[in-house]
């Protein structure tokens, strides 16, 4: 992807993206969970609020190590941890409505415009909330975080996915919820969890369900599991985008001299535009993949797939969207229009109305990045 333009006799225009640059740049979220990115000094004030007395320190700066290092051991046990004390301080609405708020407030300090943020609702039940009250107080805490960041010189829409859970029986309950609250904001839905074992078609007639309503969803498939999980999550449940998707590289034959060959489903997920929500840190924490490297979102992007650059879970991987492009940024040479290109591709593949995806991509991200591709001309303005 490395332009190979060659600058007149003189300029020192850099080439690759500063820091500010890519933190200004107006960037898109699709995969991006809820209950993976408190802010660890929030964690510690509900959890003193609600009485939870089980987090493994109350010092703020300590507990945020504590959760990259427990999501980076490989252990499952510790990781599933993390989730644990997250969703222990999200069973009340208060606690709810102020995680969502600064979920988009953070997001927007860091220059997302637009961002689809998931949960799964049946996990936030043991304070006494109906789902629905659940619902109503995520929303409630987006409209906080949106309006929190205007007044701050951010601007961020957000869009939520309800999430079921993999090994549980309540997708029909949630797809229904995510139906109900359509029109405030809800623009889709997702499964989540182990896939070994759990095969997404155990959860058909909640997507069929969808389907009949005209309503969208995603499905994590393709990240600890392969092929197999990809095929029956397009083929059977007619999911429109895939949460990681990594492993369509099992499809994928590089042959020693550089040319490419596609099996029959990595060609079908190219041809139809499948949109792939990639997640790279979280990825080589999961060990999906090895380095970012040899993080298959190089290959994929070279081969033209629609992929689209995501968190996962800020909190447990320690990152950012900016975060995430200064990692690939350093390991594949990319500048401001491959940025834009991975922008692009999210906004053709969110779950928001047509007019509004195409006004966000015209209004926002391409002015966006034509204010910063010019900068080496001007110098950055303040
Ligand atoms: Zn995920």
């Amino acid at each position: 992807m490395q332009k190979q333009i060659p600058l007149p006799a003189g300029t020192t225009a850099p080439r690759t993206p500063t820091a500010d640059q890519i933190r200004r740049a107006p960037k898109v979220v699709l995969h991006d969970h809820l209950d993976g990115g408190l802010r660890p000094e929030t964690i510690v004030e509900l959890a003193a609020a609600c009485g939870y007395q089980k987090l493994p320190t109350t010092d703020p700066a300590k507990l945020g190590v504590w959760f990259r290092e427990a999501a980076d051991s490989g252990s499952l046990e510790r990781y599933l941890e993390t989730f644990a004390h997250t969703c222990a301080v999200m069973q009340t609405r208060e606690g709810l409505v102020r995680v969502a708020a600064e979920a988009a407030e953070d997001l927007a300090a860091d220059g997302v415009v637009y961002a689809e943020i998931r949960y799964a609702p049946e996990q936030h039940l043991e304070g006494g909330l109906t789902l629905d009250q659940v619902v109503e107080a995520v929303q409630e805490g987006f409209r906080i975080g949106e309006a929190n960041a205007r007044a701050n010189g951010d601007r961020i829409k957000v869009g939520t996915l309800l999430t079921a859970m993999r090994h549980a029986a309540r997708s029909q309950e949630i797809a229904e919820l995510a139906n109900r609250h359509r029109d405030t904001g809800v623009v889709g839905f997702d499964i989540a969890g182990a896939e070994a074992g759990f095969p997404p078609t155990r959860h058909q007639a909640a997507f069929d369900y969808l389907k009949g309503e005209n309503n969208h969803f995603t499905i994590h498939a393709g990240e600890a599991f392969g092929l197999p999980s990809i095929w029956e999550a397009l083929q059977c449940c007619g999911a429109d985008r895939l949460g990681h998707g990594v492993r369509i590289t099992d499809d994928i034959t590089v042959h020693d001299d550089g040319t490419v060959t596609l099996g029959r489903l990595a060609a079908y997920v190219r041809d139809k535009r499948i949109p792939l929500e990639m997640c790279p840190t979280s990825n080589l924490q999961t060990g999906a993949a090895t380095s970012y490297t040899e993080h298959p979102i190089g290959l994929l992007t070279r081969l033209k797939y629609r992929v689209t650059v995501n968190t996962d879970n800020r909190l447990m991987s320690g990152t950012s969207m900016s975060q995430e492009f200064a990692h690939l940024i350093e390991a594949f040479g990319y500048d401001l229009d491959d940025m834009q290109w991975f922008t692009v591709n999210a906004l053709k593949s969110a779950f928001l109305p047509f007019d509004e995806r195409l006004a966000m991509i015209n209004d926002v991200v391409k002015p966006g990045y034509a204010e910063l591709k010019s900068e080496w001309l001007f110098g950055a303005s303040a």
